[in-house]
């Protein structure tokens, strides 16, 4: 099972400390492996984050055995969109890797964001 070996958690993880319940946040979704919360700084009407509770560091360190954790997150995705009522027109997906992605939070995160008409390609 993947979650038997989480291995070492960067001190200080933003999101690992969100998952432990040691910062708060807008939980819209909590299951054993998954947890979903209102962003921050929402880009769009709905704008969640769908993060392990294990720490992952991004979408480039998924490896073989993580398939469960992934269908769980875009389950949780689906879920978050289908209860927001916002995500009736249609939703985005995103997963940044890097820097240049904008990628500020190194664990990994689903973003789902919705409830407006979104461009295309991103800005
Ligand atoms: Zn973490």
């Amino acid at each position: 099972m993947p979650d038997a070996d989480a291995g070492a958690v960067p001190a200080g993880c933003l999101f690992c400390r969100i998952a432990a319940g040691d910062l708060p946040a807008r939980v819209v979704l909590r299951t054993p492996r998954v947890l979903a919360f209102e962003d921050v700084n929402p880009q769009a009407p709905l704008h969640v984050l769908v993060v392990p509770v294990r720490h992952v560091e991004s979408a480039a360190a998924i490896s073989e055995g993580d398939g469960e954790l992934l269908e769980e997150m875009l389950i949780a995705a689906r879920e978050v969109a289908e209860a927001s009522g916002k995500g009736g027109g249609g939703y985005r997906l995103v997963m940044n890797v890097g820097d240049d992605a904008g990628n500020t939070v190194p664990h990994l995160h689903l973003h789902v964001v919705g409830g407006r008409r979104l461009g295309w390609p991103p800005g």
